[in-house]
């Protein structure tokens, strides 16, 4: 047994008459200076340790476009637009990050996509994010209310971004946000003194703040901020914006406003009345600031978007083909699902005719293809794995006809 006089820290060496503490162990003694030390050096070691910034993997617009082109129809204009606002907004970042001496500096071009449900906006985006490797979320402006109000603030949209990039803040500052249903937020009415519009123009008001890029306190979980929380600062000067809508009846305001144009487009106007429906699509494509603004947009929303590109509808050729054209089309995917079953699957021509005649019906654009084929298809992929002695699956248009009266009745047994 040790006496007390010999006893002596078994780091520094110091003896017990020294130190104000010494603790013992079964083989030694530590004295609290040495206590203090290999704490600071735990603390050190617990420290998250700074994530590298992976390299950006900027494409040149052309390769931009082509790599659009494998997952999405049709949009020509769109996807060329938008592959050059995104390359120079990536542009921009990289400059930014060499400090240029001269003072030219470029802004950013947040960029707004209007056109039916269906028609790819949230696609394009989505994809965008995926080759440029950058986070990527999608808010929805609908839920989004003024600071104060029943509802969720602006800066939740910028929780999601965060998650997207696994809390890595300088990743999340430079990535995608697409704000799905921008038209909602729309200005109710002409006169903003009427009554506050906190679904509406105040909310427009915050999300200006986010495109114009400041910096933002964002409580990491989401939901409303309260006191005692951690916050986290997003500076958000280089994210991207990309807003999108259906922007019901815009149509009506360009027309309106092109009525006041003494040229130009009075051919148009002359048949405006008798054959609205192709006029109406063709109004669309001539969608300017202007037009938003007066649906509601404030001026100066619309002023920090100055990248405005609109989507055709869908028609029947292009839905056919998504169902088989791009990189992961359903059919490929059913395909594949079949394949995993040693079950090779057939679909003929009438067949894709179909289901194409089906979402037609639905007005849904593309989002209606999947339910559809979902409903068609459960039956199958419910007996096949089963019959492992079935090797090949055709799926052509009387399975289908059966497949819908079917479901019919199954519609006609629950209504009743
Ligand atoms: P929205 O225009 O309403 O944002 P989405 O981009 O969400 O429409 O489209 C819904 C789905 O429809 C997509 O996930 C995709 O499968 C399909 N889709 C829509 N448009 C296209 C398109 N142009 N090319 C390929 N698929 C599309």
């Amino acid at each position: 047994m040790l006496k007390s006089n010999t006893v002596t820290c078994s780091f520094c060496g110091a003896g017990k008459a020294n130190v104000s503490l010494m603790v013992s162990g079964s083989e030694g003694h530590i004295c609290n200076e040495c206590i203090v030390q290999a704490y600071d050096i735990l603390m050190q070691e617990n420290q998250p340790k700074k994530k590298e910034l992976p390299k950006l993997n900027l494409m040149k617009p052309l390769e931009m476009k082509r790599y659009l082109d494998q997952y999405i129809i049709g949009q020509d204009k769109a996807k060329k637009v938008i592959s050059v606002a995104v390359y120079n907004h990536y542009k921009r970042l990289l400059q930014n990050a060499k400090e240029d001496t001269d003072d030219i500096s470029l802004e950013k071009s947040n960029i707004i996509l209007t056109g039916e449900t269906g028609t790819g906006k949230t696609l394009i985006a989505r994809t965008l994010a995926k080759v440029l490797e950058v986070p990527f979320c999608i808010a929805d402006a609908t839920v989004l209310t003024e600071a104060g109000y029943v509802g969720e603030d602006v800066e939740t949209v910028l929780s999601r971004l965060l998650q997207a990039a696994d809390y890595h803040v300088e990743l999340a500052e430079r990535g995608i946000v697409y704000i799905d249903e921008i038209d909602k937020i729309a200005r109710k009415s002409d006169n903003p003194s009427i009554s506050r519009d906190v679904s509406g123009e105040g909310v427009q008001q915050g999300l200006l703040k986010l495109l114009e890029g400041t910096t933002v306190h964002v409580p990491p979980q989401g939901g409303r901020k309260h006191p005692d929380q951690q916050l986290i600062t997003v500076n958000t000067e280089n994210i991207l914006f990309i807003c999108g809508g259906a922007f019901e009846g815009l149509d009506r305001k360009i027309a309106a406003r092109l009525n006041t144009r003494p040229l130009g487009f009075v051919g148009t106007l002359q048949n405006f009345g008798k054959n609205a429906d192709v006029n109406k699509e063709n109004l669309l494509q001539h969608v300017t600031p202007q037009d938003l603004k007066s649906y509601g947009l404030i001026p100066e929303l619309v002023g920090r978007l100055p990248v405005l590109c609109h989507l055709d509808p869908l028609d029947r050729n292009a839905l056919k083909s998504i169902l088989t054209e791009p990189k992961n089309a359903i059919i490929k995917q059913y395909r594949k699902l079949f394949e995993m079953e040693k079950v090779k699957l057939q679909v003929t021509e009438d067949a894709l005719e179909m289901i194409v005649d089906r979402a037609m019906e639905l007005k849904v654009g593309a989002r209606g293809l999947r339910s559809i084929c979902e409903s068609i298809m459960t039956d199958a992929m419910y007996e096949l794995p089963s019959h492992p002695e079935i090797k090949e699956f055709v799926l052509d248009k009387p399975y289908i006809e059966k497949q819908l009266i079917k479901e019919r009745q199954l519609t006609y047994l629950r209504a009743a």
